[in-house]
């Protein structure tokens, strides 16, 4: 298939050890790649390299994951910044064991961000709710009204009551490989309507074929969503980036 109007709605290019590099290819193949980020101390750097381009877009992020116990500083470090893009992820909560007890300042920081977007509006956000998407949505219906923003949950992992709540507050999805070869995921995407749905790789961190996993990999996304979906994978990419022109207006 050929890469011209794929879409890479989550990808941590920085986090390659070939970053530079790859921003390049992505740009030439036309793969319209957003770039997210962990931390806000890595934006000036993908801001600055991707500014100028058609193709990548980076992201301002502040992931659950790197929210510590005291996390004013970076926080403040991400509001300097985020007047300068549309585009705001990694953000969102994370209950999983390793992480969970620092969920008061993960809340913390997800209702300040949300508040930010939604006074100024438009901006489109990447979101990780990994176990505990109840209190995402939660966060995000008290905080962000649907109008104020668009929230694009990442690798969403909830139940069908979750599911359903997330489709009512009008959220997007974007779909990776991982998703679509687990059975949970499977069912997700089934319920998904083709309208809301992006594809993303999260890399680098899913491997696919044996080799970390790059943008140019969200072909395979794009044939399990055929396959589950039942029509051509022509047809789902040509969806995708009708809903990506949809979003951006
Ligand atoms: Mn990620």
């Amino acid at each position: 298939m050929n890469t011209q109007r794929f879409l890479d709605f989550h990808c941590h290019l920085d986090l390659y050890p070939e970053f530079e590099n790859l921003v390049i290819e992505c740009e030439k193949e036309k793969i319209y790649t957003l770039t997210v980020t962990t931390t806000p101390r890595a934006w000036i750097k993908n801001y600055n390299l991707t500014k100028n381009l058609k193709y990548v877009r980076a992201a301002l992020g502040l992931h659950p994951q790197l929210v510590k116990h005291n996390m004013v500083e970076d926080f403040l470090l991400w509001k300097k910044y985020f007047l300068e893009t549309k585009y705001i992820g990694e953000v969102g909560l994370d209950a999983s064991a390793n992480f969970f007890h620092t969920m008061d300042a993960q809340k913390r920081v997800f209702i300040q961000i949300l508040k930010c977007c939604a006074e100024v509006g438009g901006k489109i956000l990447s979101v990780h709710s990994l176990r505990c998407a109840t209190k995402t949505l939660d966060l995000i219906e008290s905080n962000l009204p649907a109008e104020k923003g668009s929230v694009v949950l990442h690798w969403f992992t909830g139940d069908n009551t979750e599911l359903r709540r997330a489709m009512r507050l009008g959220c997007y999805f974007s779909i990776n490989i991982k998703m679509a070869q687990s059975a949970r995921g499977k069912k997700i995407i089934e319920k998904i309507p083709l309208d809301k749905m992006f594809t993303e790789t999260d890399g680098p961190f899913i491997e696919y074929g044996g080799k970390t996993i790059k943008p140019g990999d969200v072909a395979t996304v794009i044939d399990h969503i055929a396959k589950i979906k039942k029509i051509a994978p022509s047809t789902v990419k040509d969806i995708i980036y009708l809903n990506l022109k949809n979003l951006l207006g």
